[in-house]
């Protein structure tokens, strides 16, 4: 099959890339390397099958003839990270609103299966239970600039879901919880990284907050199975899937254990969020995911547990 990915040089995109060439697939990869990097790319660029053009998705004739050449799309391009979220408002919302409605409108002038990658992030600011797909969704004011990745994310669905019940596009909606694993870079926010990165080299590990807040994390190559599998069932068509783990885990837990795994002189240092972020800053106290549909659905089960996870960006980095 021929395979368009868009934001295929990113974390999530080049290990996707990689998987879908050694499956044998030919992979066309569209990314304007804001936060996605050539370096990611490295391993396949000789690949014959592989195939990369640097541009934005909004730039509607190449997506057009990308579009209309593919087999099928994984959208992935998007604006990453909290920091890069909370520095660059309006490129979040044109990149996640407008790129979004690119790919669909194309993909449904050819009526090329599309596979919307969305996030955690749009459930918002719950804390009783775990996620399930059809819950309540709890925004924060707009006035908290967080949120307006959420509601980008939040309308990419609609769209999307709209494409599928009023034109029958097949379209497949994956909600992502902190995929993290080798290449994820802590230069937008992200925690795994960051954590490891500042054990490694005995620098303070910086929990913001008090710690109390908690979030499960996904190695990405479970990920990649949870997408592909979707993609590969028919009865996935029209339908979300959260995509994660249930190993809950507070990021004062996760702050001891890389400190602990890494053999780490490191302090563990508190700093409230505004210094962090700086003003307008509203976390998620609570993040854990109900995976039964998807599970139930493709026979879905993370095969990486915290400590492996953790392990392999141990390994990453030190390498
Ligand atoms: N976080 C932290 N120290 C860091 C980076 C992040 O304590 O150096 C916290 C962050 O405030 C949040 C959690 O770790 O509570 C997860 O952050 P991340 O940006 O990885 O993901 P998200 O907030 O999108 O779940």
């Amino acid at each position: 099959m021929k395979i368009l990915i868009t934001g295929g040089a990113g974390f999530i995109g080049s290990h996707l890339t990689e998987r879908l060439l050694g499956m044998g697939h030919k992979v066309f990869v569209i990314d304007n390397l804001w936060t996605g990097k050539l370096s990611n790319l490295e391993s396949v660029q000789e690949d014959k099958n592989f195939h990369l053009v640097v541009d934005t998705i909004l730039n509607e004739s190449v997506m057009n003839e990308l579009i209309f050449k593919a087999d099928e799309i994984y959208h992935l391009a998007a604006a990453v990270g909290v920091r890069n979220i909370m520095d660059h408002p309006v490129e979040t919302l044109e990149i996640n609103v407008k790129g979004t409605e690119v790919v669909l409108r194309l993909a449904n002038r050819f009526k090329k299966k599309v596979f919307i990658a969305s996030t955690s992030e749009i459930y918002g600011k719950h804390v009783e239970h775990t996620l399930a797909e059809d819950d309540n969704r709890v925004m924060g004011t707009v006035k908290k600039r967080r949120w307006a990745y959420a509601c980008s994310k939040t309308l990419d669905e609609f769209l999307a879901l709209a494409y599928h019940d009023e034109k029958k596009l097949p379209v497949v909606i994956g909600r992502l919880f902190n995929t993290v694993g080798p290449r994820q870079t802590g230069q937008y926010g992200m925690v795994l990284p960051n954590f490891v990165q500042s054990a490694l080299l005995g620098k303070p590990i910086t929990v913001h907050g008090d710690g109390t807040q908690s979030r499960s994390f996904t190695h990405v190559d479970d990920v990649l199975d949870a997408m592909i599998g979707l993609m590969n069932e028919p009865k996935a068509i029209g339908d979300v899937f959260n995509i994660g783990t249930d190993n809950e885990v507070t990021i004062k837990e996760l702050a001891e254990k890389v400190k602990e795994m890494t053999g780490s002189s490191s302090e563990i240092e508190y700093i409230p969020y505004e210094k962090a972020y700086g003003p307008g800053f509203e976390d998620m106290e609570r993040r854990c995911p109900n995976i039964d549909k998807i599970r139930n659905l493709i026979g879905f089960e993370p095969k990486h547990d915290l400590e492996s996870i953790i392990q392999s960006v141990i390994d990453y980095f030190k390498s």
